[in-house]
């Protein structure tokens, strides 16, 4: 699995008539997004991401991402660790984004933002051990 946030050539995809595919990649994830005190992330974020390539340019992507927390348990601060897998998707535009939507230029779509975003909307609040989540 490559250790980096792959980009989608849009162009080339349209020029081999190939207009879907799969991306599977792993990547670090910015510390600077978890705000937790005393956790971090165990391991690189994974990504298993489907894209389609619709007749106006636009390119859907959708999948999930995961990743694992480790830390003090936010409650007992026992160590802990947990695996959270969130569901994603979003619609990358050939021009100035609108609202919800990401933009591309060059014909070349770059994942960064949107993995960013994700990974902020799927971080917890907190941590919790097993035995504090089951009181
Ligand atoms: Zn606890």
């Amino acid at each position: 699995m490559n250790k980096s946030i792959p980009e989608i050539d849009v162009r080339r995809c349209v020029a081999r008539k190939c207009y879907e595919g799969e991306l599977n990649f792993s990547f670090d994830a910015e510390d600077g997004l978890l705000d937790i005190p005393l956790v971090a992330f165990a391991s690189p974020v994974t990504a298993r991401l489907r894209y389609e390539i619709f007749e106006d340019d636009a390119v859907e992507v959708k999948g999930t991402i995961s990743f694992t927390l480790r830390g003090e348990c936010s409650r007992c601060l026992a160590q802990t660790e947990e695996t959270f897998t969130h569901e994603t998707e979003a619609l990358f535009l050939p021009k100035a984004p609108l609202g919800e939507e990401y933009g591309y230029t060059g014909g070349i779509v770059d994942l960064a933002e949107f993995l960013r975003d994700t990974v902020a909307f799927a971080l917890p609040a907190r941590l919790l051990c097993k035995t504090c989540e089951e009181e």
